[in-house]
């Protein structure tokens, strides 16, 4: 069941905090701030799906806080509704104009209210809907290629002054094509849900990320971690992967489903972009392809990459 959303209140006098929570306190649950300064700390900790705000405040006054809002990362999304003084006209335009997406006038109306916050939060919900579907694969519920590249580009310019430790897997089950000839389509499609569970379950830590990368192509981020780490973990999914036991009758590999990996490791201050470590990791799962597949093999990468990277084989199964 979809939780209950949050409605942040933001006025300087608490008998108008209490007016509006009588009219909303039904359906939401509500928060509230007396200052806009108060309020940055309370949306940043509760989240909320809607901000009510006072225009008229002392010290930061609703424009300004607004437009902290608005320029905050973390709650740019958070539709924010103005009460102003009925009939003034230029605050409602300057609301508008910092990024609120509505006002209500003041002395409140009830239904008028209740009205416009549930339209307002219906959309938002809806937004967030959108946004989480556009990072997930339908088939598997992994992250999508896109989510990876995002996490990716995120990690590398995070990580690109302290010269972190970042390693990129890149998985692909092997003669995928002769298993959906062998099988049929959706038998190829329960593989790969089982496959992407396997695959899931052998990531421990929270920052690390395993997405499907295109077709029966997989790729994990795993921030932190130096070669011999990620070997490890990728020699763990290619023995879990052999373990489901999927029967695999067209494979040259073995009799079961297994995958190839390549693995990438190295420092993120290397001025790298996402193709350099996706590259170097499909490099590597090449080498895994050639060399007999159902193994992993992996490189680390260094500043010039293509002369000095040294290239270790896992070799398995
Ligand atoms: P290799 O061992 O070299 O990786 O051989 P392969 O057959 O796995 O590689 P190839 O790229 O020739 O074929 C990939 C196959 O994956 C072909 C395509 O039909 C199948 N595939 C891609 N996406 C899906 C999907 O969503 N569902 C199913 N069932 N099959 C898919
Ligand atoms: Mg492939
Ligand atoms: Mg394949």
């Amino acid at each position: 069941m979809e939780s209950r959303p949050t409605i942040l209140v933001i006025d300087d006098e608490p008998a108008n905090i209490e007016i509006v929570s009588a009219v909303l306190e039904e359906d939401y649950d509500i928060c509230f701030a007396l200052s806009g300064e108060q309020a940055l700390e309370v949306a940043h900790a509760s989240r909320p799906d809607l901000i009510l705000l006072d225009v008229v405040m002392p010290g930061m006054d609703g424009y300004q806080l607004c437009r902290l809002l608005k320029a905050d990362p973390q709650l740019c999304d958070v539709p924010v509704i103005f009460a102003t003084a009925l009939g003034d006209d230029e605050a409602e335009l300057r609301g508008l104009a910092v990024g609120a997406i509505d006002y209500v006038t003041k002395p409140i109306r009830p239904a008028t209210l209740q009205r416009r916050v549930r339209n307002h939060v219906q959309m938002k919900r809806m937004r967030d809907q959108l946004a989480e579907q556009a990072l997930r694969d339908p088939l598997t519920g992994l992250a999508n290629r896109r989510a990876l590249e995002r996490r990716l580009q995120a990690e590398l310019h995070r990580q690109a002054r302290e010269g972190g430790l970042i390693a990129v897997l890149m998985l692909d089950i092997d003669h995928f094509k002769g298993f959906n000839d062998t099988y049929g389509h959706p038998e190829g499609d329960v593989c790969l849900r089982a496959v992407a569970q396997a695959l899931a379950a052998s990531i421990r830590r929270s920052g690390d990320l395993c997405a499907r990368y295109g077709g029966e192509e997989f790729a994990c981020i795993l921030p932190g971690t130096d070669l011999d780490g990620a070997l490890h973990l990728a020699e763990t999914m290619r023995a879990g992967v052999m373990a489901l036991g999927i029967a695999h009758a067209a494979s040259t590999a073995a009799p079961v489903v297994t995958v190839s990996i390549g693995v990438a490791a190295g420092r993120c201050d290397m001025g790298g972009t996402n193709d350099l470590w996706l590259t170097g990791a499909d490099r590597m799962l090449y080498r895994s392809k050639i060399a007999g597949r159902n193994r992993v093999s992996g490189q680390v990468m260094a500043r010039e990459e293509e002369d000095r990277a040294t290239p270790r084989a896992g070799a398995a199964g």
